[in-house]
């Protein structure tokens, strides 16, 4: 198989048996994956990294970010800064059809569900939800995709997969997820396991690889906007991959970023605790301007999780305000051209209203929406079933 799973809390070693993303010794760490092969990088995308990547084909999906070094960005930060560019604008050459991150993970996920031979059930706030529905083509499975009423309008799609079911949720994030798992178990399919899921996180740990290999270091500083944590927790694995490997010296320090006033994770490294506060007192969709950061229950306080990981590389985490965040789009537009997520712009005005040092490496986690819509024809996909609660997850075929 080439790899083993690892439990970040026990340490037990055990064998990958297909979406069963937790100990068996009944410990809530963090299961990563421990490959037995060094790197070899060969072929193009995220699949040139395929020997540490929990499957044992390619599809065909050969995208890739954009990795530059932004001189604009350098100068009003003082440090040297680089740029992780997820989406599209394809004068920089970058080309995802979705315009986020997500699109990274959902394509190596469905390709572990692929091989597994499993349907999956998964919850989005928005981002993975589109790239699920458009790239669920690249295998044949089905996947159900439950997403929260409210982040309905966020949706967009320019084809959605025949393969793909859309489901809104009458509720929150926290009902989507919930009806998500309890209709994997009704039908026996597989949960998809979000930020937990092996194939997800080791597809965005391949940007560590991508950017070691092209400049040479890992950057001093990783800086990222956050909801469930699941990026920044992948460039961690990945780095600490390099170094187990001889390749890399030393980790760069994670840092977060969350928008105000829903930033749980911001909140709780502020105040020195594992623990996540477990209730604000309203909905963040409601509220938030970067909807895609409202995860109320990030990977943070399991072993192995951001708690962790901050602590280890010396990092922190940083709220801003929705102003700061689109002061900092603006500034992204003088900059390079291009207008960012609400989500990206928290992650630069993070890293603006931080005192960074070195060499920097910003996530820029989704950007390009205005100019895919010069490039092709957008629609917001049709839900297949619209749900209230577990009574009716019968209906869904
Ligand atoms: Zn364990």
């Amino acid at each position: 198989m080439g790899y083993s799973l690892v439990c970040k809390d026990c340490g037990l070693r055990f064998k990958d048996e297909g979406f069963d993303f937790s100990c068996p010794n009944g410990c809530s760490g963090v299961i990563s994956t421990r490959y037995d092969t060094p790197l070899q990088p060969e072929g193009s995308g995220i699949w040139r990294y395929i020997n540490w990547l929990p499957v044992k084909r390619p599809n065909s999906y050969d995208l890739t970010p954009v990795l530059l070094r932004s001189d604009p960005i350098s100068s009003e930060v003082g440090a040297e800064v680089y740029l992780a560019f997820h989406g599209y604008f394809p004068e920089m050459g970058a080309k995802l059809l979705t315009c986020t991150f997500k699109e990274v993970e959902a394509v190596a996920s469905l390709r572990y569900a692929g091989e597994h031979k499993r349907d999956i059930a998964v919850a989005s706030a928005g981002n993975a939800a589109n790239a699920f529905l458009r790239f669920s083509e690249l295998e044949d499975i089905r996947s159900y995709i439950f997403i929260p009423e409210r982040v309905f309008g966020n949706l967009f799609c320019e084809r959605k997969s025949e393969n793909s079911k859309l489901i809104i949720v009458k509720g929150s994030y926290d009902a989507a997820q919930d009806l998500a798992r309890k209709f994997s178990r009704l039908k026996g399919i597989a949960y998809e396991g979000g930020g937990l899921n092996i194939a997800r996180r080791d597809a965005l740990a391949t940007l560590a690889y991508h950017f070691h290999e092209r400049y040479g270091f890992l950057p001093d500083e990783y800086y990222q906007s956050v909801g469930s944590g699941t990026g920044a927790i992948a460039f961690y694995e990945g780095s600490k991959r390099l170094i187990r490997a001889g390749a890399a010296k030393q980790s760069p320090k994670i840092v977060v970023a969350q928008n105000e006033p829903f930033a749980p994770i911001v909140d709780a490294w502020n105040a020195k605790s594992r623990e996540i506060a477990k209730d604000y007192g309203f909905d963040p969709l409601e509220v938030v301007y970067a909807k895609v950061l409202t995860n109320k229950s990030p990977i943070y306080s399991a072993r192995g999780g951001l708690y962790d990981i901050m602590s280890e590389s010396k990092g922190h985490g940083v709220s801003v305000s929705e102003k700061e965040a689109k002061s900092a789009g603006n500034l992204f537009i003088k900059a390079h051209r291009i207008g960012l997520d609400p989500a990206a712009e928290v992650g630069l005005a993070a890293l603006l209203k931080s005192r960074a040092n070195g060499r920097v490496l910003l996530n820029i986690t989704g950007a390009g929406y205005q100019r895919l819509k010069k490039d092709v024809k957008i629609e917001r996909p049709d839900p297949d079933w619209i749900v209230e609660g577990a009574d009716d997850l019968e209906m869904i075929r």
